[in-house]
């Protein structure tokens, strides 16, 4: 197999970089050691603050030009219409370069699920009232689908939606809600008709995040970071109007997906860019407070996450050729969220490990801390990597059922 680019992919690669190169705002570049920037795009367009509300608006404009806001949307609905194959380039592209792109939240939800699933099950009306918003980045949404009681198995949910009229009334609870304290809308998954097959009573609604009844509540990580939220619902009223798709029939609707490309090529990125740096500041700038020289151990674990990274690597590069082949990846995209997600934890864990005491040191800007404490940060935030869009268990499962014909347990 030939992994090299084509002559087209070449181009386009070039074209992104220099693209970065021309556009990025000086706000969200890395800075004279390399290290980038600790700004935020998203937080600064809801910042109030006119010189980081202008940095976004740079940034914005750039991409919006570019259709690049979402790549993979069509362009007819302000999308840059990239295959998979292109997706491939540019999420690699932009993730070596380490910019801010829309696939952090609270982008996400609204680019890569809702718009999505609006443009195949939605009403004329719905697409014109919330797609253009969604790519401004003037709404931004929150993803409602799990609950305290149903998270792995979905289907299980019980926030209740009852017909009364021209509305439903909403009650129950979400959790986990990614970005719902930067939320205007929310679209969630909820229960119809509570006598039918569990998959089968669900309808998929959209509501107003000002509604009265709706309530978030925080959910503060170890990292002592806020992400995540409780939602409840209590009496609320959603228009009819605001469901997609028909009743009951929520769950295949949310299970819309659009041609993304599934490879994971960022955690391969990621995984390569991070070794690279902890061997350069190892050897280099942090010699003195590396362990690399007196623990031969270490040299090997370090070895050890070089060749893992470029396994990766082979595994994103296998479902992107599935996928240019017209075909779908199934437990393949599961060996690479697995392999993807324990690997970036894994990276982490030996960046601390080469650093010793020096990496307890949270504060980044510390001059005890290791690479401005980027191990330490990592290994706390990307616990919930092996959890989110289906943990490592259920990954598991697929690759054994699916993947290797194994006996269901
Ligand atoms: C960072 C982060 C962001 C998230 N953002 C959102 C969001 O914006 N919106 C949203 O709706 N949800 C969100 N989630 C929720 C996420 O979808 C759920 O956490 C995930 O589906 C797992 O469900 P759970 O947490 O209820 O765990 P459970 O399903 O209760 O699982 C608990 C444990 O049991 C294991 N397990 C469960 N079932 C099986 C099985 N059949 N076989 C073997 N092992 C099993 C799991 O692997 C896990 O180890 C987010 C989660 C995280 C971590």
């Amino acid at each position: 197999m030939d992994w090299n680019d084509t002559p087209a992919q070449a181009a386009f690669r070039d074209e992104v970089r220099a693209f970065v190169a021309e556009r990025l705002p000086k706000r969200y570049q890395r800075d004279a050691e390399g290290f980038p920037s600790r700004n935020d795009w998203l937080e600064d367009r809801k910042s109030g603050d006119p010189e980081r509300q202008a940095a976004d608006a740079e940034w914005s404009a750039a991409l919006r030009d570019k259709g690049w806001l979402a790549p993979h949307w069509p362009k007819e609905y302000g999308g840059a219409g990239m295959g998979p194959s292109e997706q491939f380039v540019f999420n690699m592209e932009m993730t070596e370069a380490e910019v801010p792109t829309a696939k952090a939240a609270p982008q996400v939800p609204g680019l890569a699920l809702l718009g999505p699933t609006l443009m195949i099950h939605g009403t004329e009306e719905q697409k014109q009232q919330h797609i253009p918003k969604i790519l401004s980045g003037e709404v931004f949404w929150a993803q409602g689908y799990s609950e305290p009681g149903a998270g792995s198995d979905l289907a299980s949910l019980s926030t209740r939606a009852t017909r009364d009229g021209d509305d439903y009334v909403v009650n129950g609870q979400k959790i986990w809600t990614s970005g719902a304290q930067f939320a205007d809308w929310i679209f969630a998954l909820v229960r119809t008709d509570p006598d039918a097959p569990k998959h089968r009573g669900i309808s998929f609604l959209m509501m107003d995040a000002t509604t009265p009844g709706i309530t978030v509540r925080p959910l503060i990580s170890m990292a002592d970071e806020h992400h995540l939220n409780e939602t409840f619902f209590d009496n609320v009223r959603v228009p009819v109007a605001n469901r997609i798709g028909e009743e009951n029939r929520g769950w295949y609707v949310g299970m819309t997906l659009l041609d993304f490309e599934r490879s994971n090529i960022t955690a391969a990125v990621a995984a390569r860019r991070d070794i690279r740096r902890l061997i350069e500041r190892a050897t280099n700038a942090e010699a003195s407070k590396s362990r690399l020289a007196s623990l031969p151990s270490l040299r090997d674990q370090v070895a050890d996450r070089y060749i893992e990274s470029e396994v990766m690597f082979n595994f994103s590069l296998r479902i992107i050729s599935i996928q240019e082949r017209g075909m779908v990846p199934n437990y393949e995209a599961s060996v690479s969220k697995l392999f993807g997600s324990e690997l970036s934890q894994r990276v982490a864990l030996t960046g601390t490990k080469v650093f010793g005491l020096y990496s307890n040191v949270w504060e980044p800007d510390s001059p005890h801390a290791a690479i401005r404490s980027m191990p330490l940060h990592n290994m706390v935030n990307r616990i919930p990597a092996t959890i989110a869009a289906g943990s490592s268990e259920i990954q598991r499962s697929i690759i054994a059922t699916r993947g290797l014909g194994l006996p269901r347990g």
